[in-house]
């Protein structure tokens, strides 16, 4: 089946009545057929029809072995350190979802996990940054907010001969535009309360795994450690995956537009979008993906237009998040980023004069208009 086909149909479920829509199984726990019998759901910690219905969706979008449902991205990246143990070493992506490193460095280094940040883009430095001890390697691409691209092949190509498993936050381009498994990848993450939900309403989370034993462990760690999706939640998963075809599209050919206006516009220094053939790692981003995603970074000439733009947008909200139908623009350094110390920030490009732009599906027209008003 063509993807969007298994955006729609992809959960594979039949229920006796013949619903087109995958119902809700709000139940806590199952009957018994009898002892030692199950129908194959006990207990919805374990497993609930309408999860296994948005896993299943899940799994066949990325082409992995087994997908799980946690409650939120986080309680998906969470579940995922839980393979590792004391000791281990993780190269990661310096430039990453901001909740991502505050996990490591508080969390999984208490835990006995060491990280090495580094500029995954650049393979002399992940290879450097390698130790007899390292277990993975943790990539964002594009990373949030800078936009930088790292080429997943290649880093398969590092980690593959050393039992390196790579691993890929995928919440940014989502399957329909990027299938890291399918350039070997080990495992994939996704906050699913982004795209894949749509509609900045639920928080989710996923993690797919390509090899059924490693996916098996993790659903091990995901039914003890109890972080799973509701089937409400799940359901409104499957949902908003239905339309994710047509929601990608539609919000990439407003984020060109967008990116083209900020360009041309007197108040903006830079502009970080991976679909600017200017912008680097376009070619390998070309390469490896469909489609170059939504999210729009830029840099104005000073801190108070900055601020007037947030104060004075009326089709953008001010608000975190991204992904969903909604356009929504941020302040990155002090709202996602706001636990990086900010001389790293400031090295970074995450400064007082850049904002983020997850642009939505509304008219382009009225995004940019918003947008040249509040420039003003
Ligand atoms: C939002 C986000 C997360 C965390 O997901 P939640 O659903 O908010 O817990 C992880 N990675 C990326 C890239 C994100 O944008």
């Amino acid at each position: 089946m063509e993807k969007e086909t298994l955006y729609v149909h992809g959960h594979n479920f039949t229920e006796p009545t013949g619903a087109v829509s995958v119902p809700i199984y709000q139940s806590a726990t199952f009957k018994h057929v009898g002892l030692n019998e199950s129908t194959g759901f006990d207990y919805s910690r374990l497993q609930n029809p309408t999860r296994q219905a948005v896993e299943h969706t899940v799994a066949a979008l990325e082409g992995g072995a087994d997908a799980i449902g946690y409650s939120s991205g986080m309680a998906a990246i969470t579940a995922l350190m839980e393979l590792f143990s004391p000791g281990g070493h993780i190269v990661s992506s310096e430039d990453l979802y901001g909740g991502a490193i505050r996990f490591f460095r508080n969390i999984s280094a208490k835990n006995g996990l060491s990280f090495s940040f580094t500029d995954t883009s650049d393979l002399v430095a992940v290879e450097k940054s390698i130790t007899q001890k390292t277990k993975a390697i943790f990539i964002e691409t594009p990373t949030n907010p800078m936009m930088i691209i790292t080429d997943i092949e290649a880093i398969c190509r590092i980690a593959k001969p050393r039992g390196i498993w790579v691993i890929v936050d995928n919440t940014f381009l989502t399957p329909h535009f990027l299938q890291p498994l399918k350039l070997g990848a080990d495992i994939v993450v996704h906050s699913g309360t982004k795209f894949l939900g749509g509609h900045n309403d639920t928080l989710a989370g996923f993690s797919v795994f390509k090899d059924a034993d490693i996916a098996e462990k993790a659903r091990f760690i995901a039914k003890t450690i109890g972080a799973c999706l509701s089937p409400f939640d799940s359901w409104l998963l499957l949902r908003g995956i239905k339309t994710l075809a047509i929601r990608m599209e539609r919000a990439e050919k407003n984020a060109f537009a967008v990116a083209e206006f900020l360009q041309n516009h007197k108040r903006v220094n830079k502009v970080f979008y991976a679909g600017l053939p200017s912008h680097k790692g376009y070619g390998i981003l070309k390469k490896q993906a469909t489609g170059f995603g939504s999210m729009v970074s830029f840099e104005v000439d000073s801190h108070e237009t900055l601020k007037k733009v947030l104060k004075s947008v009326k089709v953008l909200s001010f608000a975190e998040s991204l992904g969903g139908v909604e356009s929504l623009i941020t302040y990155p350094a002090v709202q996602t980023h706001a636990d990086v110390p900010e001389l790293e920030r400031e090295k970074r490009g995450i400064n007082d004069r850049l904002l983020r732009i997850s642009v939505g599906i509304e008219n382009e027209k009225d995004i940019i208009a918003d947008l040249k008003h509040a420039l003003e």
